[in-house]
């Protein structure tokens, strides 16, 4: 049996973090055994430039309060640590160093798998690791459409099954800034962290 290393990789703006990212992470280390999810906040995320992102701190500290108490979850900060543009296919090799000897398994939602063509070398990035792809609510796979784009790209992908959720991200700073509390959409500790650096509401605090 192989003794090489299992490990999740789920990238994200993670503004902020939520359940439905937890969920993935732990369906897909489930499912596929992995030994590690490693948590990736992207520094200058390419495809969200239409609106100001959280300050990365903030999006680091926000992570590192909603996997603390999973010790298969780990933060990792190779993305945002580097100078842009934050591309996925240049990050793999970045992570290879660390782990030479890994199998890697890209964390997707649906939507992701969808927007896959629009990546950068997609082509290249199916060679590099696997994908993880949970279905997300209200987005619809077309593989025959898929695979005319991005040659081998349904033979790259594991499906998990499972519950899924429609949180996301854009829905809870929404929330968040017509006044209420994000309290069961997030882990409580990221909750407080929203309420005492008044994140998501006009005007965000820098840190
Ligand atoms: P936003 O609403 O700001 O676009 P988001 O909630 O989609 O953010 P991201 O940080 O952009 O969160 O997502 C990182 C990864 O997690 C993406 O692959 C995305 O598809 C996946 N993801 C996020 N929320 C869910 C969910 N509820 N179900 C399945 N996958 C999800």
């Amino acid at each position: 049996m192989s003794s090489r290393p299992r490990i999740g990789l789920l990238g994200g703006t993670f503004d902020p973090p939520h359940w439905g990212h937890l969920w993935l992470a732990e369906l897909a280390r489930g499912q596929l055994k992995l030994d590690n999810v490693l948590f990736l906040p992207v520094g200058e995320p390419v495809h969200k430039t239409d609106r100001q992102i959280t300050a990365v701190p903030h999006r680091l500290q926000m992570v590192s309060l909603a996997i603390q108490n999973n010790p298969h979850f780990v933060l990792d900060t190779t993305d945002c640590d580097r100078s842009g543009p934050h591309t996925t296919v240049t990050l793999l090799p970045l992570l290879r160093q660390a782990y030479p000897n890994a199998n890697f398994w890209l964390i997707v939602g649906g939507d992701s798998l969808r927007d896959l063509p629009t990546w950068s070398h997609p082509e290249q990035l199916i060679k590099l690791c696997r994908l993880a792809v949970l279905p997300r609510p209200g987005t619809e796979i077309d593989w025959a459409l898929l695979e005319t784009a991005v040659p081998g790209s349904k033979t790259a992908v594991d499906m998990l099954s499972g519950p899924t959720l429609s949180i996301s991200a854009t829905a809870i700073r929404h929330w968040v800034r017509q006044g209420h509390e994000p309290s069961y959409l997030l882990p409580t500790a990221v909750s407080d962290y929203i309420q005492q650096h008044h994140l998501y509401h006009q005007e965000q605090a820098a840190l």
